[in-house]
């Protein structure tokens, strides 16, 4: 049997190496357009920025390595110009050389990628991608030379350039032109991440589109000028399809090819890996494209499981992504608020902003959470974390029950390690099984931030549970202040009509909710309270 492998990155080397373990007589050729294989795509801001020091550690392994370990034949600098699905081969050209020759297969493994998205603005050919090591070292050198860069787009990989130039020392521009930075996350749960990058210096320009690239500048759309020595465009990806499509492969309307559970695409003597593929997405069940490292190593695997004929069900994906900046860690997996609102699905959310471990032990640092459950059934359909401390394992946890098919109110149940150094007896990922039981079994009702206007003119009063001290350094406007532990007291004057109540982050609102309920009073906790609130608006 003859495999040859369409790029030599994490699915395609994790296919070529899971092959070799299954089948010692099988021909395998990897084929590498670039000058290298294997290496860390991850990791490449990281040596930008000098957090690795060593070039050499974002490259593991050598096309001799892979022969003496594999008996892998890896061809870097060689690429696939054309597929031929009758003949079962491929047109390859050698850029060494120039020559181009045929080369045939009994399976064809396409794990090409995906390429930066790079829109058509004047100047535009001065910005720089980043996607393999070559790209790393131009714009490593570039950096050296360079005071100011612009990053152009503000999702996982513009985030960790701007960490790691400003690391460097340059003064940075952040440009996106949505409201938001990640914009995975929910705008509420964004704001902290842009307030952490402005708090260290990095000039956040949200909601701002690049009219053109200058010499030194980046002109915007309301003709300010960025200095920029350096630009880096980062506005995304898309699967590189290009290969797939002109040899009669099916693929999809985001332009990423088509498989099956297994892997197989539309021909079946075909498998298709990583961020070229299409995924399932979980929630939905319909095609989805998920361009992360997790999920094109794991295809890969499968990929050559499928081929030497064992059964294969891939995952489906929840998009379980996380990014750290400049200390800060954010984490996602599954739908944000904004999705589920755009398809008209019914959902509850809960906002919580416990400490990520115990309170009374030193260095307890905020964490927000934010949890969206299907309203019908009380599955979990995403999660979102922001925080210093533990918000990627609170986020691996919820992404693992998302994927054993526990509801939101299971969550209070999980047996999860505590220490107060690490967590609380009480988990953030218990307190929002805590908070999803209460809305399951209508123990409270609760308002979004973003609810609050509306629940206002319909002649609902705001009350506020925190002390008067907590009051004073800052409020919702419009709001009345009676503390949690006074509330039985007061309860003679408060205003008539529906009371929408807040606290800091939530929990004495809903102590305060309880009270009022059981006097009477038509009542509703707000949400995440005032740190949801204040991070929303
Ligand atoms: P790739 O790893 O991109 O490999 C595709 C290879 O195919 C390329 O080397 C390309 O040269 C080659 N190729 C393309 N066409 C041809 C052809 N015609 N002939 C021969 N060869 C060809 N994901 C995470 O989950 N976490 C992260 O922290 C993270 N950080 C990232 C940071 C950066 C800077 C980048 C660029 C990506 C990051 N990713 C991250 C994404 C992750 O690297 C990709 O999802 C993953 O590498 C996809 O694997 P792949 O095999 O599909 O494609």
């Amino acid at each position: 049997m003859k495999v040859v492998i369409v790029g030599g990155v994490a699915g395609g080397m994790s296919a070529a190496t899971r092959l070799r373990r299954l089948d010692e007589n099988a021909e395998i050729v990897v084929v590498e357009k670039g000058e290298h294989v294997s290496f860390a795509n991850c990791g490449l801001p990281y040596y930008i920025g000098g957090v690795i020091g060593a070039r050499s550690a974002l490259l593991p392994r050598s096309p001799e390595g892979l022969w003496e370990r594999f008996a892998l034949d890896v061809r870097v600098r060689h690429e696939v110009l054309a597929i031929d699905r009758t003949a079962r081969t491929v047109t390859v050209r050698n850029h060494r050389s120039g020559v181009d020759y045929v080369e045939h297969w009994d399976h064809l493994v396409l794990s090409m990628g995906a390429e930066a998205v790079v829109p058509s603005v004047p100047g535009v050919e001065r910005a720089r991608v980043l996607r393999d090591v070559a790209d790393a070292d131009t714009i490593f050198r570039a950096a050296e030379h360079a005071r100011t860069a612009v990053v152009i787009g503000a999702g996982f990989i513009g985030l960790e350039m701007a960490e790691n130039l400003h690391t460097k020392g340059l003064s940075v521009a952040l440009v996106e032109q949505a409201g938001q930075v990640l914009p995975p996350l929910d705008p509420e749960m964004a704001q902290p991440v842009a307030a952490h990058l402005r708090a260290h210096g990095v000039a956040v320009r949200l909601g701002a589109r690049v009219d053109r690239i200058g010499p030194d500048t980046v002109v915007l759309g309301d003709g300010s000028a960025v200095p920029a020595d350096l630009v880096v465009m980062a506005a995304g990806v898309r699967p590189r399809g290009d290969l797939a499509r002109a040899a009669g492969l099916a693929l999809g309307p985001g332009g990423g090819i088509v498989v099956d559970a297994s892997l197989r695409t539309s021909d079946p003597r075909i498998h298709a890996v990583g961020d070229v593929a299409e995924k399932v997405d979980a929630v939905s069940g319909k095609p989805v494209l998920i361009p992360l490292a997790g999920p094109a190593n794991r295809q890969g695997r499968l990929a050559a499981d499928s081929i030497v004929g064992s059964p294969v069900r891939d995952t489906d994906g929840h998009g379980t992504a996380v990014v750290g900046v400049l200390g800060l860690t954010a984490a996602v997996t599954g739908w944000n608020e904004k999705r589920l609102r755009t398809a008209g699905r019914a959902y509850r959310v809960v906002h919580i902003h416990p400490p990520a471990h115990a309170s009374y032990y030193p260095g307890a640092a905020p964490l927000s959470l934010k949890l969206l459950i299907d309203a019908g059934t009380d599955g979990i359909l995403g999660a979102q974390a922001v925080g210093t401390e533990g918000a990627a394992r609170r986020i691996d946890v919820l992404a693992t029950a998302m994927a054993g098919g526990l509801r939101a109110s299971d969550l209070l149940g999980l047996d999860l390690a505590y220490a107060p150094q690490y967590g609380s007896a009480k988990d953030p990922v218990n307190m929002l099984g805590y908070v999803a039981d209460n809305l399951a079994s209508v123990t409270t009702a609760t308002v979004q931030w973003h609810e609050l206007d509306a629940a206002r003119a319909a002649g609902a009063t705001l009350l506020d549970v925190r002390t008067p001290d907590e009051f004073a350094a800052g409020a919702i406007p419009g709001a009345i202040n009676v503390p949690l532990d006074r509330l039985r007291q007061s309860m003679a004057g408060l205003p008539p009509g529906r009371l929408i109540v807040y606290c800091h982050a939530g929990q004495r609102g809903h102590t305060a909710t309880r009270v009022l309920s059981a006097h009477g009073r038509d009542v509703a906790n707000l949400d995440g309270g005032f740190l949801t609130w204040q991070a929303g608006v």
